[in-house]
């Protein structure tokens, strides 16, 4: 069984460090990580945590002190990722729509590389030629993912080179004896299915002959974890074996055996995050009971955003009579985290826990409404530390540059 954070435990640390609150467990995701070093174990895998999921520093920390790599998707997210101690070659920074000073920025601090336009490929070519192994980033033409915002390797994507380019990065490699290291894919967030990520393999193993440097296949990230109760997450043991199954007959007929990298973000930290909020308001309209909490899309942005799910559960009352409400936040748009959804009796004042939270959640967080961000919390070691203090009005307008009236 994974390890979870008990309701007890959550109301403590909303009772001690106030909500809304995101709330961590780093045992959590080093089981996860664990998970997928097994999975892999026969392969010569290796994982970089996609950041973007969630930046906090403490977290980063906690991903390097467990082994695991980092995947980067702008350049501050670079620069967090070494100050929170991670060598330059433990660092992956896979670039999209960026300008080619970035890159030249990642190139100078030592980084890994993905490119993904033909137009940052020629300058790399003009600045470094083959001095620098470069990653290019194609887009296979393959649909997937849970929904078409994070469907990213379709044939209208804006992510990576169309796949139907390849002579012009032929053409490129041999003008400017590019030292192609890495072929990446990147084709959506939440896949379940193997097959896709077994048809990626298949474009990318049609390319290899042309790459005669080439180490490294880069899969990306996107293995499903669940959400819903009883849903099932990417059978990453599967995966493992298929993947060593592809890539050996890969050996056999290039006479190479190649790397395998992943960049899982939802995956190692989705399941080890808890957001805690308060309901403040409760409010009857015909047949609908509203709960309204504490927060809103400025904190937990993807259901209204993309339509996820998240479970929801009164930890003030869980053995209360189930009842259907809508919850729902406080900003001046309409923002719902839930409709009809069966959840133990609400009173107000109290808890309500969002599950899965930890990816993705923080980290799209704004201060819409000048509200407060929420504050920050990991518990490692039967401990919670709070790793992010909250917002405070001064923090807010430290940025402004105030005229005088
Ligand atoms: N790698 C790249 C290039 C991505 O764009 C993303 C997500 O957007 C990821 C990895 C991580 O995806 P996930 O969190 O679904 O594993």
């Amino acid at each position: 069984m994974p390890q979870v954070l008990s309701h007890q435990q959550l109301s403590e640390i909303a009772d001690e460090f106030g909500t809304p609150i995101y709330i961590y467990h780093a045992e959590r995701i080093t089981e996860q990580y664990n998970r997928l070093k097994s999975a892999f174990r026969k392969t010569d895998a290796s994982f970089f945590y996609a950041s973007k999921a969630l930046t906090n520093i403490n977290i980063l920390q906690h991903i390097r002190s467990i082994g695991c790599n980092v995947d980067c998707s702008s350049i501050n997210e670079v620069r967090l990722a070494l100050m929170a101690g991670f060598e330059p070659a433990r660092v992956l920074y896979t670039s999209n729509n960026i300008a080619f000073s970035e890159i030249a920025e990642a190139v100078s601090l030592g980084v890994h590389v993905n490119i993904d336009s033909l137009s940052n490929l020629q300058k790399f070519g003009e600045r470094f030629g083959h001095s620098y192994p470069v990653g290019i980033r194609l887009r296979p033409n393959i649909m997937a993912g849970g929904n078409l915002k994070i469907s990213t390797g379709h044939n209208k994507s804006k992510f990576g080179v169309p796949v139907e380019d390849i002579a012009q990065v032929l053409d490129l490699m041999k003008t400017y004896k590019l030292h192609v290291r890495t072929l990446h894919i990147h084709t959506g967030s939440e896949i379940k299915d193997v097959a896709v990520f077994a048809k990626g393999i298949e474009v990318l193993f049609e390319l290899i002959k042309h790459f005669s440097e080439l180490e490294i296949i880069d899969l990306g990230g996107g293995f499903k974890v669940p959400y819903v109760p009883g849903e099932e997450g990417t059978n990453v043991e599967l995966l493992g074996e298929k993947v060593k199954e592809e890539f050996d007959m890969m050996a056999k007929i290039y006479g190479r055996q190649l790397k395998v990298w992943f960049e899982p973000g939802k995956f190692l930290v989705s399941e080890a995050g808890y957001f805690v909020t308060k309901v403040q308001v409760l409010k009857r309209s015909g047949d609908i009971c509203f709960a309204g909490i504490d927060s809103g899309l400025n904190h937990l942005i993807r259901p209204m955003f993309y339509g996820s799910y998240h479970h929801i559960e009164n930890i003030s009352n869980a053995e209360g009579l189930s009842q259907p409400y809508h919850v729902v936040g406080n900003i001046c748009e309409t923002d719902t985290f839930a409709e009809d959804r069966l959840i133990a009796e609400i009173r107000e004042d109290d808890y309500l826990v969002f599950y899965n939270a930890g990816a993705y959640g923080f980290e799209m967080s704004s201060n819409y409404n000048a509200r407060f961000k929420p504050a920050e919390v990991l518990v490692k070691d039967n401990k919670a530390h709070l790793i992010r203090r909250r917002d405070t009005l001064e923090d807010m307008l430290a940025t402004h540059v105030i005229l005088k009236d």
